[in-house]
């Protein structure tokens, strides 16, 4: 199955001159899905997780269906102030400001494998932040996988994780 077919680009979105990949037609065809899900639980599995984590949003989306899959617990790594009860926040650099992202602070035992989960990789800030933050947070991350990946941002370049992605933009 062609993943690359089932994935939208909207020009302009959410800013002039940004061309945005939209997983919406992915996560429509449910035999699209299903290939997604079934390749990433494989490349997945290699790093012999103990728990999944999802970026917010559309990681949770990747996460979620994952580790149900695989029989594993899945976390959510949030924007700050959504996740109740006490959090272990991170916040990094952006091109224009800062921006803090936040785990459940007992989301991760000390030493459990994780691997991290998010639709996208384009210049691999938020995954190498999210790799940080779970790490403050004690847990071990082995590696990440992404539904796409714009390989033209490097963004694998500046993470010392493994990166499986299904579908290239050069
Ligand atoms: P990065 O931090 O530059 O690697 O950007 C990746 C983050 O931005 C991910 O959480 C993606 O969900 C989001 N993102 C950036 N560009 C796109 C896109 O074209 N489609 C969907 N999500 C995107």
């Amino acid at each position: 199955m062609d993943l690359k077919q089932h994935i939208r680009s909207i020009p302009d979105f959410p800013k002039p001159g940004i061309l945005f990949y939209d997983i919406s037609t992915l996560l429509a065809h449910p035999q699209a899905w299903q290939a997604t899900v079934d390749r990433l639980a494989e490349a997945v599995m290699e790093h012999k997780p103990d728990i999944l984590a999802g970026i917010e949003s559309r990681g949770f989306l990747v996460a979620a269906p994952l580790a149900l899959k695989l029989g594993l617990g899945f976390a959510m790594v949030r924007k700050k102030g959504k996740l109740p009860g006490k959090t272990i926040p991170y916040t990094y650099d952006l091109e224009y400001g800062s921006d803090t992202i936040e785990v459940q602070a007992d989301a991760f035992h000390e030493g459990q494998r994780v691997v991290l989960l998010d639709d996208l990789l384009a210049t691999g800030g938020t995954m190498k932040a999210a790799a940080e933050l779970l790490r403050q947070s004690g847990a071990d991350v082995r590696a990440a996988a992404c539904i796409i990946e714009l390989t033209f941002l490097k963004g694998r370049e500046g993470l010392d994780i493994p990166v499986t992605t299904l579908i290239q933009y050069d």
